[in-house]
């Protein structure tokens, strides 16, 4: 106890400006549930990295997700609010400017600011996370798009090992002044395939093995940590996101249903100098919570429209009253309500969107059929009491309509701009992203319960992996499964449509995204997925008006102007061809492939005149390349400029005898 007293005086020393602020490193695991922790009284041995660091922090035995997705649950993570007022209910969301946001409100207190994620779905360059970069000095994601036989871990996910090293890289150099490091790690989320030696330890439970491997991943950060001095004065908060289900309630992975496996999250925050070091709190608590903690315990002021509440009363109960400006009596923090909600189910799947409570000993699901669970006696949730107790669950309903209310933005929800090539890229890391500006869904749809509907979602997923994985011989029978289970969604044709595609077996493909055009005839994305199958079977004249509508709708989206120009130019209408790659330069000026096609277009039919500039630019763009050259020699003999093109052509023959040259590496497809 005076120990602690120690710690609020000197507290309220840094508050006073008379020394610097302590750093605040936040580490956020993917994917990892409570019970896989040693400290939260797994036995299987796989967190000592997280064992140690907790017995020098306080361990939250009850904390809890408010979403069971990767940016929503971030969302609340860093801004403090729940998902009905931060509205990020999506991938792709982009995240409200006036939203309270950690990097940002630190940054304004005078902390270097920097985040090193590792996965495309936080990454707003791509797309995922938009506007989750605000107030980062360094924002270290740079994912892209996997191509065919290309690795998943070099593409669009990073290793834990790796994330950490671009972390360590950052605090060896890191700029004077007080820090905020996020450091999120990827690596339990599915497929669990973890590095050797965890991926032969752990061949029976793989999961675990990503478990295991994470952890070491935090131990070495932790380690250098220590070694450069920055450990103990750190406030350091680790928290999942959200958990895995691995088949408990029918679900395979995480996003369409509220049960502890996915929702019941690790939580552990150090405080700087150890203070109350091995302290364990029951009261329940939310990732809500995480920011109003960190902000008090390094003396910012909480934001206003912080939603969450700071934990440091219940952590250092000693401080008084007075200063905690906000904090919750420990009392009160024993049966705070706990609130939790996806609308996953509907935006992937049109089905009901749901909400859970936490309060008391009950869990409370709300759903078409909603759901009581006793957790006092009934911890995994396999009694539903709704039926036999329903005085308790239609309070528990009031309250939670209420909680929501009270704590909704009120502002209409922002659009995802979700569109068929980032579509493409979520259904890879298993998710189904549908167009929530789609207006499909009618009420009836509203009334579907998830329950009834979870091994649709669990074969979609593992269909969406085997598609990503090349392995289509495999993903066509799960796909044509669902088509017969679900004839209306519109996922499975997409993915037996192009599955049928990238086996060039054109015949079998066509009749399936015609169906998949006849079923969502509004949809842009259907008509792309169609020309995009017309395209690569050769009839490039059927191809073009399903691609127009595509690059009307998605005007700034390459791919299908590139395309179009392409089946243009190979069906004699050359001016279009050329004004398509003239609006793929309009958004990116300096795009090595438009000015390739354009030069190429210009010369086939025979306007050596206007091709010279584009080649001109592509040469100078890629110096190592022998396409523009050949192609630059090809207009100079339409000009009738000899040595021109015969100088162009030396330099076309020399880059194409540099080895390797001739086969183009990824980048430049
Ligand atoms: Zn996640």
């Amino acid at each position: 106890m005076v120990r602690q007293l120690v710690f609020v005086v000197c507290l309220a020393t840094a508050l006073a400006g008379a020394a610097e602020p302590p750093n605040v490193i936040l580490i956020t695991l993917d994917t990892v549930r409570a019970d896989r922790m040693g400290f939260l009284g797994s036995k299987r041995g796989l967190t000592p990295n997280l064992d140690t660091l907790a017995r020098q922090s306080v361990v939250f035995n009850r904390a809890y997700s408010q979403v069971p997705l990767t940016a929503p649950s971030h969302a609340t993570i860093l801004t403090g609010t729940y998902p009905q007022f931060h509205q990020m209910s999506d991938f792709q969301v982009p995240l409200a400017q006036d939203l309270p946001y950690a990097p940002e409100i630190l940054r304004a207190h005078g902390y270097r600011t920097a985040a090193f994620v590792g996965s495309i779905v936080l990454d707003p360059k791509q797309r995922f996370a938009p506007g989750f970069d605000r107030g980062f000095d360094t924002y270290d994601a740079g994912f892209r798009t996997r191509h065919p036989g290309e690795d998943r871990y070099h593409t669009w996910e990073r290793r834990g090992d790796e994330v950490v090293a671009h972390a360590l890289v950052w605090l060896n150099q890191r700029p004077k002044g007080p820090f905020f490091v996020w450091v999120h790690l990827y690596d339990a989320h599915y497929p669990y395939e973890p590095p050797e030696p965890y991926k032969s330890k752990y061949a029976s439970a793989p999961y675990d093995g990503e478990i295991a491997y994470a952890d070491s991943a935090v131990g070495k950060f932790l380690s250098q940590l220590r070694a450069f001095g920055l450990y103990d004065n750190a406030v350091i908060a680790v928290m999942a996101d959200h958990g895995e289900a691995l088949g408990e309630h029918g679900e395979d992975t995480h996003g369409i249903f509220l049960y502890d496996e996915t929702i019941h999250v690790p939580l552990v925050i150090k405080l700087p100098g150890g203070s109350s070091a091995g302290k364990r709190i029951d009261g329940r608590v939310g990732l809500v919570d995480v920011l109003p903690t960190i902000l008090q315990a390094v003396g910012v002021a909480v934001p206003q429209e912080v939603q969450g509440e700071s934990l440091l009363g219940m952590m250092t109960p000693r401080r008084a009253t007075a200063e905690n400006g906000g904090t919750v009596d420990p009392e009160t923090f024993l049966d705070r309500p706990s609130y939790a909600e996806t609308d996953y189910p509907h935006r992937a799947y049109h089905w009901s969107s749901l909400r859970a409570l936490r309060t008391g000993k009950y869990l409370y699901i709300k759903a078409p059929r909603q759901e009581l669970y006793d957790q006092s006696v009934d911890p995994n949730a396999e009694h539903d009491l709704s039926a036999s107790s329903k005085a308790v669950t239609g309070t528990l309903a009031a309250q939670l309509d209420a909680f929501r209310q009270k704590t909704s933005n009120g502002k209409e929800a922002p659009k995802s701009a979700v569109d068929p090539e980032a579509q493409e890229k979520l259904a890879a890391l298993g998710y189904v992203a549908t167009d929530s500006n789609a207006s499909r869904p009618g009420a009836k749809d509203l009334d579907v319960d998830p329950k009834d509907k979870i091994e649709i979602s669990n074969l979609t997923n593992l269909a969406n992996f085997l598609v990503e994985d090349e392995r289509y011989r495999e993903a066509v029978p799960l796909l044509q499964q669902l088509i017969v289970q679900e004839p209306d969604a519109p996922v499975p044709y997409t993915k037996l449509g192009t599955s049928y595609v990238a086996m060039r077996e054109f015949d079998k493909a066509m009749p399936v995204l015609r169906k998949l055009v006849e079923l969502n005839p509004d949809s842009a994305g259907s008509h792309f997925q169609l020309g995009a199958a017309l395209f690569a079977a050769g009839d490039f004249a059927a191809a073009v008006p399903e691609l127009e509508i595509m690059v009307e709708k998605s005007p700034r989206w390459i791919q299908p102007h590139l395309m179009l120009a392409t089946a243009y130019s190979k069906i004699d209408r050359a001016r279009e061809a050329v004004t398509e790659c003239e609006k793929v330069l309009e958004v990116a000026p300096n795009h090595y492939g438009a000015l390739l096609l354009e030069g190429r277009i210009l010369v086939l039919s025979k306007h050596p005149e206007a091709a010279l500039s584009s080649l001109e630019k592509a040469a100078a763009l890629r110096p190592e390349r022998p396409e523009p050259h050949m192609l630059l020699a090809d207009a100079y003999v339409q000009l009738g400029r000899k040595t021109d093109a015969a100088r162009e052509r030396d330099g076309a023959k020399r880059l194409e005898q540099v080895p390797g040259n001739l086969k183009q590496s990824p980048a430049q497809r």
